[in-house]
């Protein structure tokens, strides 16, 4: 009795005391339960920041205790990056940009301006660079790096993160000689350090402090809140990521939802279970992240048949099957969510393989996930949606791999490749993201390649592989309600419907009017998460003073 009556007060409380936000005005877009784009004028926000109601043309604007005029402009339901590593983008923030480098000198600049610049960096990390868009079209060597900074220990890595170069300061620091064998599965080759042959000189770099890792996850947010990102599937969490989300939580410092998939099983010794959403629904610990094999740049990509430009090697296969299948089943039966790297057909099979078998055992509910499911022989994409297995999948690899894949794998394996309309014409699941900081995380390049099949600068005409175009629908289903089901978070994201969460974007164009061109070329205005803004674009003020010198 006592708790009914306590019930009620508290229901009359919140209901006089309202403090619900209208929002009005809007261009809303977003994808409605069965797929299809849908269009509103407004929503309601409640006290807990989640929608009450969602307004459509021509509906009359009920009264709220505040109202935020649109002003015309778009709106639409916050982005899901179904896959991302959330640590990592904001310490390649951090250290030096060698993304986008088209030479190894140019590379060579940077590194010497970045050491000029942090004199007491003492070791200097960088990430992104790839051989392929360089003049030279080889992999950078020890002298290379030398050549730029030879005072303090470098390590750089490849853009897929499955090759690293070092220096010879660095090769110092690790013990690593011109003797020094690579284990299984991986490789050396003057400097370069493929797949497992890394941790030889990795092991060696101090670890980041619990400030750096603050820093890092601080500066990981402002970029992807930036970009209109407002929940990221957190791929490949590792023990100190997770802990840094949880002390962020603890702080109040978490602004972006993070569905964690913590790295390997070991990482269950100190995470043993998946756990609830925490910090109003900020965070969880989701799954676990396997991996398969390595990617296709490398050559570490698992598959079939030898590679077309190497033709003694099939890529490195991580694990034997019953190996794969112990793995994933340990996770399983922990309770977590399954999330394994895959991009070579071989590799691809073989996790199928292992998802048909655990879905005989714990059923098709747990949601399998398949990440990035690249190189796909297409006998085995109907595999799929049986088992309820989710393909998670980046447009923007399909732009910036073509030319590769196409090397790699000859004219005539290409039918599986990058395959979006396949998977979802076979009936399987799609979630969106951008694997950042491997691509950068700005969706929107991401949701135009994928109706276009498309680089941002329109190449190749026609797009590549045509007939794998999605429709706008599609490719915003699959960055916003896919991205939630791949996490098991349809109830509380994806979407702006009563009960779910009010994370929303304002952009700069309806992204239903224009070309792909234009469309990869939105900006996001304003973001905002559990109905609070949390940025905003910085307005540019025009100089007051003449600028000084040239
Ligand atoms: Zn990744």
């Amino acid at each position: 009795m006592i708790r009914t009556a306590l019930a009620l007060g508290a229901l009359l409380l919140t209901s006089t005391a309202s403090a619900d936000t209208l929002v009005y005005n809007a261009n809303g877009i977003q994808v409605d339960g069965s797929g299809n784009v849908a269009r509103f004028t407004g929503f309601v926000i409640g006290n807990d920041g989640k929608v009450v109601r969602v307004l459509g043309a021509g509906e009359p604007r009920p009264k709220a205790a505040s109202a935020i005029d649109a002003g015309g402009r778009t709106v639409l339901p916050g982005l899901i990056d179904a896959h991302g590593h959330v640590t990592d983008l904001g310490f390649a923030a951090l250290r030096p940009d060698i993304t986008g480098t088209r030479s190894i000198a140019e590379l060579q600049q940077r590194l010497r301006d970045y050491a000029a610049a942090n004199p007491k960096v003492t070791w200097i990390l960088g990430y992104g660079w790839n051989q392929e868009s360089w003049t030279e079209k080889r992999f950078p060597t020890t002298a290379d790096i030398d050549a730029a900074v030879s005072d303090r220990p470098v390590v750089l890595e490849r853009v897929d993160g499955h090759a690293i170069v070092a220096n010879s300061a660095a090769l110092k620091a690790a013990g690593v000689t011109a003797a020094t064998k690579a284990p299984a599965g991986g490789e050396i080759h003057d400097g370069v350090f493929v797949d497992a042959a890394r941790s030889l000189v990795e092991n060696a770099i101090p670890k980041p402090t619990l400030e750096q890792q603050d820093e890092a996850l601080a500066k990981s947010q402002e970029i992807l809140l930036g970009y209109g990102v407002t929940s990221v599937g957190s791929m490949s969490t590792s023990v100190a990521d997770w802990q840094t989300f949880r002390r962020a939580g603890d702080a109040g410092r978490l602004k972006v939802r993070l569905m964690s998939y913590l790295s390997g099983t070991e990482s269950m010794k100190a995470v043993p279970h998946p756990t609830d959403w925490l910090y109003g629904d900020r965070l969880r610990a989701a799954g676990i992240k396997l991996f398969a094999d390595g990617a296709l740049g490398s050559r570490g990509a698992w598959l079939k048949q030898p590679y077309a430009d190497m033709p003694d090697s099939r890529g490195l296969q991580f694990h034997s099957d019953a190996e794969m299948l112990k793995l994933a089943d340990t996770a399983a039966a922990a309770g977590f969510q399954v999330a394994t790297h895959a991009i070579g057909d071989a590799a691809n099979a073989q996790i199928i393989g292992v998802y048909e078998q655990l879905s005989k055992k714990y059923g098709a509910g747990r949601r399998w996930r398949i990440e990035h499911f690249q190189i796909v022989d297409p006998v085995d994409i109907p595999r799929l949606a049986p088992a309820g297995i989710i393909a998670s999948m980046q447009p923007t690899h399909q732009t910036s791999d073509r030319l590769m894949a196409e090397a790699r794998l000859g004219p005539n394996r290409l039918a599986g490749a990058y395959a979006w309309e396949s998977v979802l014409k076979s009936g399987a699941r799609l979630a969106f993201g951008t694997d950042f900081p491997v691509e950068n995380p700005n969706p929107f390049p991401g949701l135009a390649a994928a109706i276009s099949r498309q680089d941002m600068s329109g190449q190749p005409p026609g797009g590549w592989i045509p007939s794998e175009r999605l429709t706008f629908d599609q490719a915003l289903a699959a960055y916003t309600r896919g991205g939630a089901y791949a996490g098991f978070a349809e109830g509380k994201i994806g979407a702006l419907e009563p009960g779910k969460w009010a994370d929303f974007i304002i952009v700069d164009r309806d992204p239903t009017t224009v070309d792909a061109q234009a469309l990869a070329r939105t900006q996001v205005l304003e973001t905002w998460v559990a109905g609070r803004k949390v940025w905003e674009r910085p307005t540019i003020v025009p100089a007051a003073q003449p600028e000084r010198g040239k």
